[in-house]
């Protein structure tokens, strides 16, 4: 099981985007897939249909099992999506109280890693997507990822926001014994602008090899999709933004299923 967590503490960055799109490609009937909403905003929630303001049994309720002492268990946690292969642990707005909740409580850094540990049979990928701000469920998601994909948008204000993540990637890094690897996704890159060009310029002048030599493009097709709730690879598997996504996998190490090319042939 290979467990990516995608954060950047800046929102509109393409972080849900990336996870929507990234599980969608890897998952088939074939091949399993874990979504993990980290983010109280409950974007990814809510992107297949489920509202954040009364989602019961998800993230939130990992954390209460560890608080009672018990061992973190998803299994009756997860739900289903209507995309073979492609599970879901939805976000609540309650996350958002989390941190004032546990204050100073020690021990509440590995809940998600020992509770992904518990699913470690049943899938072969889990994608986590991070919430904005550096908190426990941030700290929660680095500890349990095995490589962290860091979208940016291309755009000097974005650059700045990624400063900050690598500073916090940095104090996260010392609490784990495995070195955590990150990749940076240039996003949102509009190749018609100079401004675009600039910007990837300036992140690769300044990141060097931790940034993808690809680019995800702005494909107005992501929001089509998010608004009919799907992975845009199931409705437009030719589409831009998807074939650039499937080549960040190849870099990555992702295998898509055995399906992908029937259904790349069905479109
Ligand atoms: P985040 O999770 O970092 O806040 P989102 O993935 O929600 O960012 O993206 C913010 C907005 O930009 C959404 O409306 C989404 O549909 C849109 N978006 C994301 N990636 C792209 C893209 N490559 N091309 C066009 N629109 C995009
Ligand atoms: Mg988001």
């Amino acid at each position: 099981m290979k467990i990516w967590a995608v954060a950047n503490q800046k929102g509109g960055v393409g972080k849900t985007t990336t996870t929507v799109t990234l599980g969608g490609l890897l998952s088939g009937p074939d091949q399993r897939v874990l979504l993990v909403d980290m983010d109280p905003h409950g974007s990814l929630t809510a992107y297949f249909g489920h509202d954040p303001e009364t989602a019961t049994r998800g993230v939130y309720e990992l954390f209460n099992q560890a608080v009672e002492g018990e061992r973190p268990d998803p299994a009756g946690l997860i739900r289903e999506t209507p995309f073979p292969g492609l599970d879901l642990l939805t976000a609540s707005t309650a996350l958002a109280t989390l941190d004032r909740q546990l204050g100073t409580r020690g021990g509440m850094g590995l809940v998600l890693r020992h509770a992904l540990e518990g699913v470690q049979d049943d899938y072969d990928y889990v994608l986590m997507d991070c919430p904005p701000m550096l908190g426990v469920l941030m700290v929660n998601a680095l500890a349990a990822c095995d490589e962290l994909l860091v979208p940016v948008q291309t755009e000097f204000l974005a650059l700045k926001g990624l400063e900050r993540m690598i500073n916090t990637l940095t104090m996260v890094q010392k609490s784990r014994k495995a070195q955590l690897n990150y990749r940076i996704i240039p996003t949102l890159f509009d190749r018609r602008t100079r401004a675009a060009h600039e910007a990837l310029a300036e992140l690769r002048r300044q990141y060097g090899d931790e940034v993808w030599s690809g680019v995800i493009p702005v494909d107005t097709k992501f929001r089509d999709a998010s608004s009919a709730g799907q992975p845009l690879c199931f409705m437009i598997p030719d589409a831009r933004g998807v074939l650039a996504y499937a080549d960040l996998l190849e870099t990555i190490g992702g295998r898509l299923p055995r399906t992908h090319g029937e259904r790349r042939q069905a479109k």
